[in-house]
């Protein structure tokens, strides 16, 4: 099963990826962390992409979908996948579907749907593992140790692209190329709306229900 999550900045994608990608015992990646490793790795990818990803401005087209082609083209891949974060553009999801072609097309697209009161709540109280990636937030649910990780102990950070201009920005360019793929794909017949507003767990069980329920039937590239 192909399955892209769909949702503005914070409206609990990551989370959830993981969860759908483990009920469906495939692979997920998420384009904003293949990014960060290639910064954390000091690539020459990484040198590029930082400057877009601290003013919370998108990465060039062409770079982010070779990026996210070469994750696809694992062997490991055709088993389904999760993808979280990509497509953000019309040209990228063109992209997508061209290279996945008819026999193998996105089954469903999950769109989390949250208010900008609450992305902006969320986003400018967000702290990150640098280890896990586990995320916390300092109000709504923050760690039990101060600037520590549950799980693994690793060191809490705030994300640049979190500061509040940057979490503005970043919803400014959502509305304008990334909210017109849900036209696109409700076009196509596959993307199924969930409310993305509710608790970590509601949100998670309306995910799974909606893909168990078949998602959306899926549509063939004509
Ligand atoms: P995220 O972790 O998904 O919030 O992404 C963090 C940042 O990485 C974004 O604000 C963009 O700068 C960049 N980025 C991630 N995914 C994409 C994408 N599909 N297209 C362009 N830029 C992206």
């Amino acid at each position: 099963m192909r399955v892209v999550l769909l949702g503005p900045p914070g409206a609990g994608k990551g989370t959830q990826a993981q969860r759908v990608a483990d009920a469906l015992s495939v692979s997920r990646v998420s384009s904003g962390d293949l990014f960060r490793e290639h910064r954390e790795r000091g690539t020459e990818l990484g040198r590029l992409v930082g400057t877009y990803m601290d003013r919370g401005a998108l990465v060039p087209d062409e770079v982010t979908i070779d990026m996210v082609m070469d994750w696809i083209d694992d062997p490991d891949r055709r088993r389904g996948f999760v993808l979280d974060g990509f497509p953000r553009t019309l040209a990228q999801a063109k992209a997508l579907d061209g290279r996945l072609g008819r026999q193998e097309p996105i089954d469903t697209v999950l769109y989390m749907d949250v208010s900008v009161e609450e992305l902006t709540r969320r986003l400018t109280g967000r702290l990150l593992c640098r280890e896990c990636q586990t995320p916390y937030h300092e109000s709504f649910s923050p760690p039990s140790r101060e600037g520590e990780c549950d799980h693994c102990g690793g060191d809490l950070y705030r994300r640049t692209d979190d500061m509040p201009e940057a979490v503005g920005r970043r919803i400014e360019v959502y509305k304008d190329q990334t909210e017109p793929l849900v036209a696109y794909y409700r076009a196509r017949g596959n993307l199924v709306e969930i409310d993305g507003q509710g608790s970590m767990e509601q949100v998670a069980d309306a995910l799974i229900h909606a893909l168990r329920q078949g998602g959306a039937a899926p549509t063939r590239q004509s």
